[in-house]
């Protein structure tokens, strides 16, 4: 691998309990009617619908990395089918907000469909998750979001603070809501078996990093040990398809740290309360992050910030380790002696506006990416529907997709860096116990 794409441990894909199989390099040269770049849930979905809608075809799936070892397996796992958009939502966000769960929920749907047909052991949990506020401005927040569940007629319920104790055993918030719909995963487990049941006419290579493109009447792919030729390529790298000359300008990314605690034991889990396993979304913006995994680990992640689209080094992540620590501990001081076993970060794709990405980049260029922290069911629906409008199918969710707004221009480095910075400081602003 080279070091343009590194790679580190990070918690999901070592809690594994199988080694997962090594794919090729791609090597030589190919020639291919389809190439699909990036294997995480987007490539993964987009090159499944390309084998589905052209089962005559070789379709090529090419990573850079291990299956796994990018943001679609080091996220945090939920995947959601109602976003929280924030504020109170007025009638002038009411197209917008039904277009987005509609691609939401499609995504949601077809990963379910996937992970029953191909009985993907992932901790797949489809019953949702909790949204809850610990401080004044997340409390605000959880009255705007129950209102716009009830104007949605989403399904939902209310807690406050002694119910979530009761059912998570942690006194530390003090009202929430959980939404029904949503699946909790083991995100490494679902990538590795999505690309484990990717049809036949489909071939993975990895460790096999697209170092250019030189985009004429057919694409050329330079890798290091080969090239493709393809008459069609979909992109589906997330906030790298910058390094490929796409999307300059209005895609950056953040970087955000958790970590995991060893297995509970039988009476650590005792202490915390009715639920076997659940995850708690915080309803402020720069809020902490929180699982109860199957296997009886606690996850907490509370840190982003912009480190130049790169993961923390070493040094970085046991400092933010510390900033989990205090979290962890005043959300669970029954379990002050639990110690973390895993420190994981991840880079995830962002816009300026929150947008998403989707459509063509040139004659025979396709990508779909962004997804700005919300990609695990978004990116798997954009990646079907990349698919699909590259082979000239139109459908409800193709619509849907690419009513996407426009990116705004993001300002190149070094105002690029000053930007982010105070991006990075509006997103903690008034987070106080959420964090
Ligand atoms: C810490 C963290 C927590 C998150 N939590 C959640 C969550 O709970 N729920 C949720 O919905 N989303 C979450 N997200 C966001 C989510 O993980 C992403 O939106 C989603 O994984 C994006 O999927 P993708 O397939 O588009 O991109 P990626 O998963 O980033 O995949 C892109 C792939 O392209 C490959 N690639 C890049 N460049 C090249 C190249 N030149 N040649 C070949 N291959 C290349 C990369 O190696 C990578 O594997 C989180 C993200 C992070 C980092």
């Amino acid at each position: 691998m080279t070091k343009h794409f590194a790679t580190d441990h990070h918690g999901w894909l070592e809690l594994l309990s199988v080694e997962p199989p090594e794919r090729p390099v791609l090597t030589g040269t190919r020639r291919v009617p389809w190439a699909v770049v990036g294997a995480g849930f987007t490539g993964l979905a987009a090159a499944r619908r390309l084998a589905e809608l052209h089962p005559d075809d070789d379709i090529l799936l090419l990573d850079a990395r291990r299956v796994g070892q990018g943001a679609s397996g080091r996220n945090s796992g939920f995947a959601v089918a109602t976003s929280h958009f924030g504020g109170a939502v007025g009638a002038d966000r009411y197209a917008h907000c039904r277009r987005v769960n509609r691609i939401n929920r499609a995504g949601l749907d077809a990963l379910d469909a996937l992970v029953e047909r191909f009985r993907i052991d992932c901790q797949w949990r489809r019953d949702g998750f909790y949204h809850a506020a610990a401080d004044r401005a997340a409390l605000r927040e959880c009255e705007h979001f129950a209102g716009y569940l009830e104007r949605f007629e989403i399904e939902h319920e209310r807690f406050d603070a002694e119910a979530l104790a009761a059912h998570l055993g942690t006194g530390w918030y003090r009202a929430g809501v959980r939404v029904v719909d949503g699946a909790l995963i083991q995100p490494a487990a679902l990538v590795l078996g999505l690309a484990a049941s990717l049809p036949e006419n489909v071939s993975l290579h990895e460790q096999s990093a697209v170092l250019d493109i030189d985009a004429g009447e057919l694409s050329r792919l330079r890798l290091a040990g080969g090239e493709v030729v393809a008459d069609r390529v979909i992109l589906a790298t997330n906030y790298e398809a910058t390094r490929l000359g796409f999307l300059g300008g209005r895609i950056t990314a953040s970087t955000l740290a958790g970590s995991f605690t060893r297995m509970l034991t039988a009476d650590e889990r005792a202490s915390l309360g009715s639920e076997s396993d659940w995850g708690l979304l915080s309803l402020h913006g720069g809020g902490a992050t929180l699982r109860l995994t199957v296997d009886g680990r606690i996850s907490l992640r509370n840190t982003a910030e912009y480190r130049g689209e790169k993961l923390l080094e070493d040094a970085t992540l046991a400092r933010r380790q510390a900033v989990h620590r205090d979290a962890f501990e005043r959300r669970f001081p029954q379990l002050r002696h639990v110690e973390f076993e895993f420190g994981w970060s991840g880079v995830e794709g962002v816009s300026r506006n929150a947008t998403n990405f989707f459509g063509r980049q040139h004659e025979r260029i396709y990508l779909a990416g962004g997804y700005n922290g919300s990609g695990v069911s978004r990116g798997t629906a954009f990646g079907i529907a990349i698919a699909d409008y590259a082979s000239g199918e139109d459908s409800a969710l193709v619509s849907d997709c690419l009513a996407s707004p426009t990116a705004q221009w993001i300002p190149p480095r070094p105002l690029r860096d000053i930007g982010a910075f105070f991006t990075v400081r509006r997103r903690f602003r008034g987070v106080g116990r959420d964090r």
